[in-house]
């Protein structure tokens, strides 16, 4: 121990220590980046990025505070106008949820519907989601209002087994609602063959379902061929590619006769501007969803819009 003093077994216990931490917090932060790259399909790799810490956070606050977002009614309704491009005038709407926090203020679907997915949530909020659906179609037909259809988003989970269909059928009962107004939208990447069962019992059930997002995966026409959809909603991205360049325009053309041919009802979402649906119109496309004509809405806010459109006095409502 020569020319080692007590100052130098300080040094290196401190340096000890300074690695012990750095090592620690690297394998936490290893232990977010895995958690962060289950999905990551492609190469199972991800590096840590702050963000996952982020990520993590919300994740837990969303998890700590669903159960009385449910119970108090913090999830709301919201609907956006679906518009009949030639006649400018609304051909229906669709219900997306908004988590409205008495503390954080408005949540986007996009940082609580991949976690309820995940944890099984997504059927609670749904439920409500339709029951609020069902219960403002209640509404219009009250004013004789019956040719706004509403569709509702049906996640994958539901597909796992059949206790929605019950869910959907009690729901029309109680509201005495007609069928064809409340409108299924099931995305095309839910797995193919799932999908296809349940379509078609839910079309021998007299629904209306909507292909959502077609054109976003690599099996749109796989399950087009194998679900009887009616309806195709053509995703916003695709479309924007499309709309691109010369070629990309040709095929969106040849995608809107396809399903003119196959007699499917086609909608373009997340149209922005007049040229997008002036184009879509041109080329046979005739209804639009988008910010170009409104962004999704409080319930009430489309419902006093709709009526008046339709020329109805709020006080009857
Ligand atoms: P989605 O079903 O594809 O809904 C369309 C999304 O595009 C909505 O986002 C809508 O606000 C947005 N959008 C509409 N027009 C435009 C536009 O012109 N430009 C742009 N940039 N965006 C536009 P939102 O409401 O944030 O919902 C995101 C996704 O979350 C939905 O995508 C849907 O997959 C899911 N989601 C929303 N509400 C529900 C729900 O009640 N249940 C379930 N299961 N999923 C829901
Ligand atoms: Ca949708
Ligand atoms: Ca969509």
């Amino acid at each position: 121990m020569t020319g080692f003093c007590r100052r130098d077994w300080d040094r290196i216990l401190y340096k000890k220590t300074v690695e012990r931490t750095i090592l620690l917090e690297m394998e936490d932060r290893a232990a977010i980046a895995r958690r962060a790259a289950k999905d990551e399909v492609v190469t199972n790799r991800l590096f840590y990025q702050e963000q996952f810490k982020e990520l993590l956070y919300t994740r837990k606050f969303i998890e700590e505070n669903m159960n009385a977002a449910i119970d108090e009614k913090q999830f709301k309704m919201y609907l956006q106008p679906k518009y009949s491009i030639s006649q400018n005038k609304i051909v229906g709407a669709e219900a997306l949820v908004r988590w409205i926090h008495p503390q954080r203020g408005m949540v986007f679907p996009n940082e609580f519907i991949q976690i309820f997915e995940e944890n099984g949530f997504i059927r609670m909020v749904d439920y409500y989601i339709w029951e609020e659906a069902c219960h403002f179609i209640r509404r219009c037909e009250d004013l004789g209002i019956t040719d706004c259809p509403v569709s509702v988003n049906l996640s994958r989970q539901h597909l796992k087994d059949t206790d929605f269909m019950r869910v959907l059928v009690t729901l029309i009962g109680e509201n005495k609602i007609d069928k064809s107004l409340l409108e299924l939208e099931i995305t095309e990447t839910a797995s193919g063959e799932k999908i296809s069962k349940v379509a078609e019992q839910l079309k021998r059930d007299g629904f209306t379902l909507l292909m959502d997002d077609f054109g976003s995966g690599y099996s749109s026409l796989n399950v087009l061929l194998e679900t009887p959809f009616d309806v195709l909603k053509l995703d916003k991205k695709f479309m924007d590619n499309m709309m691109a360049s010369e070629k990309g325009k040709l095929i969106l053309e040849y995608v809107v006769s396809m399903a003119n041919k196959l007699e499917l009802g086609l909608l373009a979402e997340g149209v922005e501007t007049r040229e997008q649906a002036e184009l879509l119109s041109k080329i046979g496309c005739d209804s639009a969803q988008g910010y170009y004509y409104a962004k999704p809405m409080p319930q009430e806010e489309f419902f006093e819009m709709l009526l008046k459109e339709r020329g109805k006095s709020a006080d009857l409502a």
